[in-house]
């Protein structure tokens, strides 16, 4: 079993320190927040007084902070405290660029370093079912990979620095077009006097299949599941939607990449999220959509 620090206790790393506790690591944790130390604390962590204090000694340290600067910043500090040779994980979402930086002063400092964005949410926190996208050296993965087993089912090494956060961007970017496409076509159903069940009966086994229909349907009734049935609870926020697709048509500038539906699946979510929906799940989106009828 390994001595594991974990900085940043929020709505997923709070969860996930828990379960490392449970695999029977020796879990040292830290978060700028006292109600977040305190739920660590009660969940059998060992509490430091600072990130720095944290990763003194660890074999392995994890971080998982709400965005890049987060992370530039975490890690500047403690990755000259680590022990030369140990490993730091990072599971935030966060730009490719700053993904590379860190993972280019982990080698400066002869750390081993993965970048290993999740999905799967809060529910995959919890019950260790998150999936993990990985990127950094085969040597760094192999370290990686048994302690991320741990916190997730599915592991997956995307390739070298700042590859999950590629793997990561490029799929939520599917997954906000598809989303938009899905409630364009109940939206557009329902002026053609079609029923959300006959729709769903017909496109879930036809070429219009896809997750956002078929575990997430965006209208009451045909996935009893889908947040659709919980008047919209997240689920997955739309704030954090408008957050990857952001991630995304930067990483498309920076790249030279062309991504016209994803400019404008960013711009749909950040105007619902203006009006004040970004606490919604994205598939209220479909609410946004039919409030367009008329002006579009
Ligand atoms: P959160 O805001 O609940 O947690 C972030 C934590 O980091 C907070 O507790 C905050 O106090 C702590 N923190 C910030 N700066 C710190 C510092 N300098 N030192 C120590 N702690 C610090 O966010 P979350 O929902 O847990 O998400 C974390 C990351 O995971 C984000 O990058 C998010 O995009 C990604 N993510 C979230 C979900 C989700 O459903 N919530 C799903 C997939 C990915």
């Amino acid at each position: 079993m390994a001595t594991i620090a974990f900085i940043g206790l929020g709505n997923m790393g709070g969860p996930m320190a828990a379960n490392l506790v449970k695999a029977g690591h020796k879990v040292v944790a830290f978060d700028l927040v006292e109600a977040s130390r305190n739920q660590a604390k009660a969940d059998g962590a060992g509490i430091a007084d600072s990130a720095s204090a944290a990763v003194r000694g660890a074999d392995v340290v994890v971080t998982m902070l709400p965005a890049g600067k987060h992370v530039l910043g975490v890690w500047n500090e403690v990755v000259p405290a680590m022990t030369k040779g140990a490993l730091i994980i990072d599971s935030s979402t966060i730009d490719v660029e700053s993904a590379r930086a860190v993972h280019a002063l982990a080698a400066k400092n002869g750390v081993l370093s993965v970048d290993a964005p999740v999905s799967g949410g809060t529910g995959g926190a919890k019950g260790a079912t998150l999936t993990f996208m990985c990127g950094g050296e085969e040597k760094a993965f192999a370290a990686a990979k048994p302690v991320l087993e741990n916190m997730g089912k599915k592991i997956v090494h995307c390739g070298g620095a700042g590859a999950g956060q590629a793997a990561k961007i490029c799929n939520n970017m599917i997954l906000g077009i598809s989303m938009i496409a899905v409630s364009e076509a109940f939206a557009l159903g329902e002026k053609l006097g079609l029923s959300h069940q006959a729709l769903f009966d017909v496109a879930s086994t036809s070429s219009g299949q896809c997750w956002s229909l078929t575990t997430y349907c965006p209208v009451p009734g045909p996935v009893p599941t889908s947040p659709a049935n919980n008047d919209y609870k997240p689920g997955f926020a739309s704030a954090l939607m408008v957050k990857d697709l952001t991630l995304a048509q930067d990483a498309a500038k920076a790249a030279g990449a062309a991504t016209p539906l994803g400019k404008h699946a960013q711009e749909i979510y950040q105007s619902f999220d203006a009006a004040g929906q970004g606490g919604v799940d994205f598939s209220g989106i479909i609410k946004h959509v039919r409030s367009l009828a008329g002006k579009a």
